[in-house]
């Protein structure tokens, strides 16, 4: 094994049975790619001009209440929108085009009133009441009997994408599974039939034992950079217990998660000593109204830096035409965070 890892080899993610390639004698190739300058601009309390800040009005015209906490509304530039009960759809002769309808609800929520606060930066409190609204708009809209999943992410970072500063994610809600969970869906039924166990569950097994992944853990929740992470610093943050969506966890396991949320956000924070972008996003069971005894919580983190706040890891050339590849492995990686979360704790 320990000769496997000095070597070219693939590694087989086992939630969407996809392969990534690991190079871990590239990493000490030269680098003479893009540098980029850091943004390191302080932002202010209350900024007149954002469309998150309470009190403000937003593109549309709509104005946002003078909200204390969290702030939840439909966006305004939905990417779905609910349709009308007959379905649209096309479909040509050969079945070489092919296209339908997709109803669907798109929210906004806002973390906190403060424009200047991240999940890094927020108190531990204050992000347990995020989760806590998390857990509660999943409920509402997996309720509605035609929405079948309900996808938290946030994009943290303009290098992401994310157009605002102001903390906040987006919820998207619709009536088909995408494509990652229903990867994910797959696997974890195939692993259930197969073992009558939960694949998440003997993977954290697994971890816990080798401890050689693990980047932080407490009573409720394990954050390890997995097996066959692709991104860098990708880490997935799982439940201790079999749980498959957050309304499951209990009050002491929601404040394992706020706790758990805070660390790895900030300890990003201090990998290269600047705000961390990513995608983070939940995986909760499908809310298709089946039951999902193989679904187990998890968090994704995909952060895109690479070796420092200027370089990043671009999905390009083989990654895009062939498989993602990574230089660092994930064991490097893992005790990169590791040692960084150590030292900020000290
Ligand atoms: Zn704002
Ligand atoms: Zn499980
Ligand atoms: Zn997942």
């Amino acid at each position: 094994m320990s000769r496997l890892r000095e070597h070219p080899h693939f590694r087989l993610n086992q939630l969407t049975g996809e392969w990534v390639l690991v190079s871990p004698h590239r990493a000490q190739r030269p680098w003479q790619g893009q540098v980029e300058s850091v943004a390191r601009r302080s932002e202010p309390q209350y900024d007149p001009e954002c469309y998150l800040c309470p009190r403000n009005s937003r593109a549309g015209g709509a104005r946002n209440p003078d909200y204390k906490e969290t702030f939840v509304f439909t966006n305004d530039y939905s990417a779905l929108y609910p349709l009308a009960p007959d379905q649209l759809s096309e479909e040509n002769k050969s079945g070489l085009i092919v296209a339908r309808s997709e109803p669907g609800i798109c929210r906004v929520m806002c973390f906190s009133p403060r424009h200047d606060l991240t999940l890094s930066t927020m108190r531990i409190e204050e992000i347990r009441r995020v989760l806590d609204v998390w857990a509660d708009q999943y409920s509402e809209l997996g309720s509605l009997d035609w929405i079948n999943h309900v996808q938290i992410f946030e994009n943290r970072g303009s290098m992401m994408g994310a157009s605002n500063p102001h903390p906040h994610c987006q919820i998207w809600a619709n009536a088909t599974i995408p494509n990652e969970p229903v990867k994910e869906l797959r696997t974890q039924q195939e692993y259930h039939r197969r073992s009558q166990s939960c694949l998440l569950c003997d993977y954290l097994k697994l971890e816990l034992q080798e401890r050689e992944r693990i980047v932080f853990e407490n009573d409720a929740f394990v954050v390890v950079v997995p097996y066959w992470a692709v991104w860098p610093f990708e880490v997935i943050v799982i439940s201790r217990a079999h749980v498959a969506k957050l309304p499951e966890l209990g009050s002491q396991q929601r404040d394992g998660l706020a706790q758990t949320l805070k660390q790895i956000t900030s300890g990003f924070d201090e990998v290269f000593q600047a705000p961390f972008p990513y995608s983070m996003g939940f995986h909760q069971s499908p809310t298709d109204k089946q039951e999902h005894p193989e679904w187990h919580l998890h968090a994704h983190f995909y952060p895109p830096l690479l070796r420092s706040a200027t370089i990043r890891k671009f999905m390009v050339g083989y990654e895009l035409l062939g498989t993602p590849q990574r230089d660092i492995t994930p064991e490097t990686a893992a005790q990169r965070l590791r040692d960084t979360l150590a030292s900020a704790r000290t």
